[in-house]
């Protein structure tokens, strides 16, 4: 199965050029269910958290509908509306907006509290064709009639869930009560509890429904189990893994492309086919390792968050998290990686002690424990908090054999390792 290209999706050629340039290659899931829907002016709900391409999600058809028709929509107004619970966040849609449509022609003004007012007045004052704003001040400038939003035509309620904690649910309905009724508009929660499904009821026209959680099914299809290393140790560990043919078909997560490169270098030393994969690299290398890695002629593929997105393989059989993600969401993203086509996997984490608590975030928002495997010469049973006797004590292999090997283990290594730990 190959995933669709935006142009596929019906994404225009300015738009295109400035992906390109951002270098990304293919939709994510959330961009490729969402695009075509929006261009087709639907309204939509989507389930999805940051890290899974959302902004572009909605960003890409909003600039696009917009570049369409120019128009100016008078003094004071915007045509879209994008609503935020945090500076921060709007921030960030204003900037990804701006990236995605430099090629077009559109006016963009931020509003957001904490700061004067003066600077964002002066930027509505001859109309924005997207305007991004956190509910409070938006109702502030409203309410002094320096913003108008009777020409709204497209509305964003981005972080629903989030807005709703934070209390600004009062004034997202002040605010959406004043638009005008013919609207298209979209909602994105990164959770769906029963009065954000109200407030969608509420605000959406037989909205599109697209859903990208990381669902617990997929959680629960893969059997996880971290190893507690120290950093210096986990390459050899990584290696040792690799000798079990077991391992057949695997991903290695790094976090940095830096890192990615300097282990898939290492692997191939050591005698195992590696091909990394990272946003550094240009389409065709990727596509390259990519089909190494599908054809079997590459057993490992080394891959950082981002670039992993457009990994579209069956057959994975292990999952190896080289460094813990610093975000828990990537986690469960990368984990699915080998419990794809409803076949389940092995995700194995090599944790070291300043990784800890990212493990500790990961068991929170998956609410499982991950089976501690002890049983590698080189895993630490004792420090860092790690229970003295084993959760789950197994084998990282998923085959009797594998166990065998690791009590076959060749003694000076494991002295070797004991020297190392005892410092
Ligand atoms: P978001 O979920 O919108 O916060 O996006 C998460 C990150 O993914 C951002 O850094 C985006 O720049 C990046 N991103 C979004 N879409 C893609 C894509 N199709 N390919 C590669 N990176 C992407």
């Amino acid at each position: 199965m190959t995933s669709p290209s935006f142009a596929d999706l019906g994404v225009s050629e300015p738009l295109r050029r400035a992906l390109h340039t951002q270098r990304y290659i293919n939709p994510t899931p959330i961009q490729a269910q969402a695009v075509p829907a929006l261009l087709a002016g639907k309204d939509l709900l989507g389930v999805a958290q940051t890290g899974s391409g959302k902004t572009a999600a909605f960003a890409l058809p909003i600039l696009q509908r917009l570049a369409a028709q120019p128009l100016n929509p008078g003094p004071r107004r915007t045509r879209a509306l994008i609503l935020a619970p945090t500076r921060e966040l709007a921030i960030q849609i204003g900037d990804d907006c701006k990236t995605y449509g430099r090629h077009l022609n559109l006016r963009y003004a931020l509003i957001f509290g904490g700061v004067g007012q003066a600077p964002q007045v002066k930027a509505m004052a001859k109309g924005v064709d997207i305007l991004v704003a956190t509910p409070g001040r938006l109702l502030d400038l409203v309410s002094q009639d320096q913003v108008r939003l009777d020409k709204v035509s497209i509305l964003v309620l981005d972080e629903a869930d989030r807005m709703l904690d934070m209390g600004f649910m009062p004034d997202v309905r002040r605010i959406v009560s004043t638009l005008p009724r013919e609207r298209q508009s979209l909602m994105f929660s990164a959770t769906m509890p029963s009065d954000v499904a109200k407030i969608a009821a509420d605000f959406l026209h037989q909205p599109v429904r697209v859903d990208v959680s990381p669902t617990t099914v997929t959680v629960d299809r893969v059997d996880q189990r971290v190893l507690f290393v120290a950093a210096p140790d986990k390459r050899a560990v990584l290696v040792d893994l690799l000798t079990d043919p077991a391992l057949a078909r695997v991903i290695v997560f790094t976090r940095t492309k830096h890192g990615a490169n300097r282990l898939t270098q290492q692997l191939e030393n050591a005698g195992v086919t590696a091909r990394a994969i990272h946003g550094n690299k240009s389409q065709g290398a990727r596509q390259q390792a990519l089909e190494s890695f599908r054809a079997g002629s590459a057993r490992v593929l080394v891959a950082t968050d981002i670039a992993a997105r457009g990994i579209d393989v069956d057959g994975v059989t292990h999952v190896i998290n080289y460094e813990l993600p610093n975000v828990p969401e990537s986690y469960v993203h990368r984990i699915g990686r080998t419990a794809r086509a409803g076949a389940s996997g092995i995700a194995l984490s090599l944790c070291d002690p300043s990784e800890r608590p990212l493990l500790r975030e990961i068991e929170k928002l998956t609410c499982k424990a991950v089976a501690i495997d002890a049983a590698h010469p080189l895993a630490n049973r004792t420090t860092h908090g790690s229970p003295a006797v084993a959760r789950n004590p197994r084998p990282a292999g998923n085959s009797r054999r594998s166990n065998t090997k690791a009590q076959r283990r060749p003694a000076p290594r494991v002295v070797a390792a004991g020297g190392r730990h005892a410092g």
